[in-house]
């Protein structure tokens, strides 16, 4: 259930475009400050062009229905030649540009501007704060910057009560029974600082942990090519995790709690900005952390050995299949390759692990470093282990 922020009209993180983001975002400084510094050094301060030429007010409203409205009315000496809003969510580096509608010229210079965004189609869920700037260009070739705004992108089509666990804010349902909220406030206080433990990190920003009651409600929180099977949406780099506990199973407690929190943390100790774990230690880790919906994965792992459809462990460092039994089938075999690194070079592994595999070596070199074997010897113990390659069945995880 691992969902990563999706790419945006800046995503290409290396090139020159994110560079000139970086350089325009530092244009923001106020000018005075830019001024004395300048004067600092005995060079003649700038000419102050900046916000000079346009006199406007920027505003920005959200909601899961209408999107993200930005607007910006004021008074410009020249026609507007571009416009367009940047924006990002505050803590992150991918910035979005989209360009707005050009304004008919008044004659007295008055403009009024608008532009509707949906953060759903950047891969954006409800939890963030966006930070955002309007920027024009003029007849001119004046360039005019607003000031950074910020907007609250959230779920306001129910009313939530927020329960704060260190840095996890749970989002219930302010509708709900105590006993509800009661039983998912602890298990996140239960199992967050045991995965702490094991992993040996904490995440560093917060947590946004929404519930919702059923699939249909988080749906609306995605884009409409969703897979329908998904129970959770956690994206780790985001702070941000979605997940459906309808009221009456509270089984999935004890299943997306400590699955989803374990990719939060997992994710601030095991990836780097070059590189993250493969997906049979992510998503085996997080299984392993479950105490719910992992009772039939032995049989499963079993069966598909027996007819010898067990996916590698290299088929599983990168992709999942789509189709519902096959993707069961790999968080299966991910929480069986797992359980057996762990019953074999014990729980000191996972900080290991995750060291290594935040430190851009390739998979091969990572396990080296901290299992002393590859990755295609790994596979051969685990089904060693399982005894599908040997006579006895009976070695079951
Ligand atoms: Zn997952």
């Amino acid at each position: 259930m691992t969902r990563r922020s999706a790419g945006g009209t800046y995503r290409s993180a290396g090139g020159p475009a994110l560079i000139s983001l970086v350089l325009a975002w530092l244009l923001l400084i106020p000018a005075p400050a830019l001024a004395t510094a300048a004067q600092s050094v005995g060079t003649p301060a700038p000419p102050r062009f900046e916000n000079s030429a346009v006199s406007a007010t920027a505003s920005a409203m959200a909601s899961m229905a209408g999107g993200v409205s930005f607007s910006l009315t004021g008074t410009t000496p020249f026609p507007i030649r571009s416009a367009s809003v940047r924006y990002h969510p505050v803590g992150q580096e991918t910035v979005y540009a989209v360009p707005a509608a050009l304004p008919v010229s008044a004659p007295d210079g008055s403009f009024s501007l608008s532009l509707v965004v949906d953060p759903r189609q950047d891969g954006l869920p409800p939890g963030l704060t966006l930070s955002h700037a309007w920027h024009l260009t003029l007849e001119d070739g004046t360039k005019w910057s607003s000031s950074v705004g910020r907007v609250d992108w959230i779920d306001d089509r129910f009313a939530w009560d927020v329960v704060r666990v260190n840095t996890v804010e749970v989002m219930i349902g302010a509708e709900d029974s105590s006993d509800r909220r009661d039983r998912i406030v602890a298990e996140v206080r239960r199992v967050l600082p045991e995965i702490e433990r094991v992993i040996g990190s904490s995440a560093t920003g917060p947590i946004r942990f929404w519930v919702y009651d059923a699939a249909a409600d988080l749906a609306g929180t995605q884009t409409a090519n969703t897979e329908p099977w998904i129970a959770a949406s956690s994206y780790p780099g985001l702070g941000v995790t979605l997940a459906v506990i309808p009221p009456e199973a509270t089984i999935e407690i004890g299943r997306l709690i400590p699955h989803e929190l374990a990719h939060h943390v997992l994710h601030h100790a095991a990836t780097s900005p070059f590189s993250a774990p493969p997906l049979w230690f992510d998503e085996g880790l997080a299984g392993w952390f479950q105490t719910t919906g992992t009772d039939q994965f032995p049989a499963l792992v079993r069966a598909a050995a027996a007819e010898g459809t067990l996916p590698g462990v290299a088929a599983l460092a990168s992709s999942f299949p789509f189709a519902v039994s096959e993707a069961n089938l790999a968080y299966a075999a991910c929480w069986s390759v797992m359980t057996y690194v762990i019953e074999t070079w014990g729980e000191a592994a996972i900080p290991r692990l995750a060291a290594s595999f935040a430190a851009d070596r390739t998979d091969d070199q990572a396990m080296l470093v901290a299992l002393g074997i590859d990755q295609r010897t790994l596979d051969i113990q685990w089904r060693v282990w399982l005894g599908a390659s040997g006579e006895s069945s009976d070695a079951s995880p």
